[in-house]
């Protein structure tokens, strides 16, 4: 980036105060540039997810590019049903008009993670547009060829002063929290969200925050447990285990453990070949310092399934361990990569109480056939979102919010509830000037009293 960052910051809000971005036309032929520009660049997003993070590339279109595309087809599809004002009832205001506008913020800031850099950057990207913004994107240095890729397109297709990218790390993300946003919007981990919801409190800019956390997933008793194993191995395993949303860790009934645990053997098996750690297409650990956390947690539990590692290529074969103490860090801290340490449980009760003496997490699964033991647990453990019998799949959903609650995250996104992230809803009384109730004022007999 040329431009010093708070020139940047500066011509954007001045961009924004021009009006252009407003008008819903323009927002609509943003967003149709920005498919055009994914589209285009198809084979070197490929290419980049393959250079930081060895992603195969059906991976890279299912969980990346295509999630991409879709969201941004559903926000062209509803975008002026989105736009457009709510009249609402007038209440005391006898002959005036109340309506409910959404107004861009303004100027956003947009910061993202490494784990899937197109799609946590491009997503909110699509909603900041929709919704009107300008935006500055500040994507991960760990995926540092998507991340030059990211900036190259947006330097190419877009101007400046309406969509930026500043490349760097924590320096550079901290210097563009100095500057005067009118909206952030943060995808990462707990720790920076803190740091990052500091920032924005100073300046009482609005926030939200899309953070992780350790996600359990419960298997009952009666649970078909073909099905859990498979979509277990799926949500877990996908991307290296490196997925916000993935289950952390399994509580599973005393009666189905030793089942499950075979049927996940199978499942990944059948995902990654015999020799899972030699598969070229797995997805590699982010870096040097992720990948020896991930290894030290292999210490502590007995290995159930898998366990090779291999710094070479920086790969962890899909795990399972036993035997683990709630105490041990791997229970404690969140995982964020192909192990799965597996808790058993007597009683549903029990495991919910588990659950509850953590934070509230991003995500939560639940197998069992018996609808009392789901209801059971969905009523009483909060979470951001998810799945009864699956994994992952609620957050593709763009008719749902996706986002956290309490230390998971503030806010959600995608769909609509993305164009609401980056708007505020303005309040109108349109009053009427053909007459007027004296009773309000301190003049009248009735003084107040009518209220
Ligand atoms: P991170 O918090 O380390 O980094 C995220 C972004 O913040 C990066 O762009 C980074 O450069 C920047 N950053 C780092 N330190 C900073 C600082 N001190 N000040 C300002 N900015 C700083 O997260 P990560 O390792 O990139 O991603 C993994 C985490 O993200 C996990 O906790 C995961 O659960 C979470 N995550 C959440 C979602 C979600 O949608 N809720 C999605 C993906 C990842």
């Amino acid at each position: 980036m040329d431009v010093p960052i708070g020139e940047l910051v500066e011509r954007q809000k001045q961009y924004y105060d021009s009006g252009i971005t407003r008008d819903v036309r323009f927002r609509l032929d943003m967003l149709q540039k920005l498919r055009q520009t994914i589209v285009g660049a198809e084979e070197r997003i490929f290419d980049a997810l393959h250079r930081d993070l060895n992603k195969p590339k059906a991976e890279a279109y299912g969980t990346e590019i295509g999630i991409v595309l879709h969201e941004l087809r559903f926000a062209m599809k509803h975008l002026k049903r989105w736009v457009k004002p709510r009249k609402v009832r007038s209440g005391f205001a006898v002959g005036g008009k109340s309506y409910v506008t959404p107004e861009p913020y303004g100027t956003a800031l947009i910061i993202s993670p490494w784990n899937y850099p197109v799609n946590l950057t491009f997503a909110p990207l699509i909603a900041a547009i929709a919704a009107g913004n300008t935006a500055v994107l500040k994507p991960s240095e760990l995926t540092p060829s998507v991340s030059a890729l990211i900036a190259a397109l947006v330097r190419d297709n877009f101007d400046q002063r309406y969509i930026a990218v500043v490349e760097g790390g924590p320096e550079d993300s901290a210097e563009l929290l100095e500057q005067p946003f009118d909206s952030i919007f943060f995808t990462g981990s707990s720790r920076v969200g803190k740091i990052v919801a500091e920032a924005a409190a100073k300046k009482l800019i609005p926030v939200t925050l899309e953070l992780g956390g350790k996600s359990p997933c419960l298997v009952h008793r009666d649970a078909d447990l073909k099905l859990a194993a498979r979509r277990i191995a799926y949500g877990k395993f996908t991307n290296g285990g490196q997925t916000c949303v993935a289950p952390d860790y399994l509580l599973v009934h005393r009666e189905a453990k030793q089942e499950l645990l075979d049927r996940l053997r199978g499942e990944i098996e059948r995902f990654y070949g015999k020799t899972p750690i030699r598969n070229p297409n797995m997805t590699k650990i982010v870096n040097e310092r992720h990948f020896d956390r991930l290894k030290g947690y292999l210490h502590e539990g007995t290995v159930a399934i898998g366990g090779e590692t291999d710094p070479l290529l920086m790969r962890i074969a899909p795990t399972v361990i036993e035997n683990v103490s709630p105490d041990a860090n791997v229970m404690k801290e969140e995982i964020f990569g192909p192990i799965l340490p597996v808790l058993e449980y007597e009683d549903i009760d029990e495991a919910i109480r588990f659950v509850l003496e953590k934070p509230k997490p991003l995500a939560l699964y639940v197998f069992a056939k018996d609808d009392s033991v789901q209801q059971r647990v969905l009523t009483r453990v909060s979470f951001g979102g998810g799945c009864i019998n699956d994994t992952l799949l609620h957050l593709a959903n763009p008719y749902m919010p996706f986002g956290g609650v309490g230390e998971s995250g503030t806010g959600s996104y995608h769909g609509e509830y993305g164009f609401r992230a980056f708007s505020h809803y303005k309040s109108v009384l349109k009053q009427t000037t053909a007459f007027d109730i004296p009773f309000r004022y301190p003049s009248s007999k009735a003084g107040y009293r009518f209220m």
